[in-house]
């Protein structure tokens, strides 16, 4: 029942840190350095959410998110970008983009476990309400 929780960032330590994090509350995590890979990891392994980096190489978070909101069968997966405290504007463009929302770097490893589960549960609700609605 655990969340998979796919990761695309290129920073080694913020791999590092975002994976003990997550796999200290219990999700199980697939990793991705840049946006090539982790868009086929996320069509290949359908994961409950995409964290996603903005400054990737090759292609950034931006294009990841428009690509992955392409895609039909990822339209409904939370996405929640990464952004730096420093770059103002980025929030805006993230959601511009398709992302469900943001989380801002240096990531606090008090409270980002359950801002994570946040964007989970409130995937879910939306995804019953849809299906209510139906
Ligand atoms: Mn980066």
């Amino acid at each position: 029942m655990k969340a998979n929780i796919l990761i695309i960032e290129d920073n080694e330590q913020n791999i590092y840190l975002v994976t003990f994090l997550l796999e200290k509350n219990g999700y199980r995590v697939m990793q991705a350095r840049d946006g090539r890979e982790g868009i086929a990891l996320a069509r290949r392994s359908k994961p409950d959410l995409i964290l996603l980096d903005i400054q990737l190489p090759f292609m950034d978070g931006y294009a990841v998110a428009h690509e992955l909101r392409q895609n039909g069968e990822l339209g409904n997966i939370p996405i929640v970008a990464v952004t730096s405290y420093a770059m103002s504007g980025d929030r805006e463009r993230v959601l511009a983009a398709g992302c469900t929302g943001y989380i801002e770097k240096p990531i606090n490893p008090e409270t980002f476990a359950a801002e994570i589960q946040q964007y989970l549960l409130t995937s879910k609700t939306k995804h019953v309400q849809e299906v209510h609605n139906d």
